[in-house]
């Protein structure tokens, strides 16, 4: 749970906790103000380049400063997360992005979140760091750096490596089946 409210942020009474199906929450006895704690959504971005690599920041602001991630950030309000996507990216390290799918849904243990990853086309630019970030850099895909800031960012961008790898397999055993066929 996130911190929970002493006082309504309304009106100002002290909250009492009610149960709402079951679930107890911290709710006003004065107005309707009920302290749901929906988990917050959250996006992070996989950002290929055109040279094979893979766009990461150094985070610049806690949680985890000074560690390697994606590009991440929270929904502002009245956006949607495409949106959050494309501004995040621009903000993190500069990119103009085209998100082309949501490549996973994951609920980060312990922090009530709901983290959005998703695929963009390959840019051709190079990534700057924006002022959230200390550092912003295209890494080759075997050589990513150890200290990932995040399991969840890790385990997604590990998904996609290997169904990059996958492709490229495939691609490559459908180009020699072409070959053998033109004989
Ligand atoms: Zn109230």
């Amino acid at each position: 749970m996130a911190q929970a409210f002493k006082y309504c942020p309304l009106c100002a009474t002290s909250l009492v906790v009610k149960l709402f199906d079951g679930n107890e929450k911290n709710a006003c006895p004065a107005c309707d103000f009920v302290q749901w704690d929906n988990p917050l959504p959250v996006v992070a971005i996989i950002v290929p380049h055109v040279s094979g690599g893979v766009v990461l920041i150094k985070r610049g602001m806690p949680p985890r400063l000074g560690f390697w991630a994606l590009p991440a950030g929270f929904v502002d309000h009245g956006e949607g997360p495409f949106q959050a996507a494309v501004r995040e990216a621009k903000e993190e390290c500069g990119l103009d992005i085209k998100p082309v799918r949501l490549y996973g849904v994951y609920t980060p243990q312990g922090s009530n979140q709901i983290l959005m990853v998703y695929l963009a086309k390959p840019v051709t630019q190079l990534p700057v760091p924006g002022s959230d970030a200390l550092e912003a850099q295209v890494f080759p895909l075997d050589q990513l750096p150890a200290d990932i800031a995040f399991p969840l960012h890790e385990e997604a961008l590990h998904k996609w490596i290997k169904n990059c790898r996958r492709s490229q397999k495939r691609g490559r055993s459908a180009g020699r089946g072409k070959a053998r066929a033109k004989r």
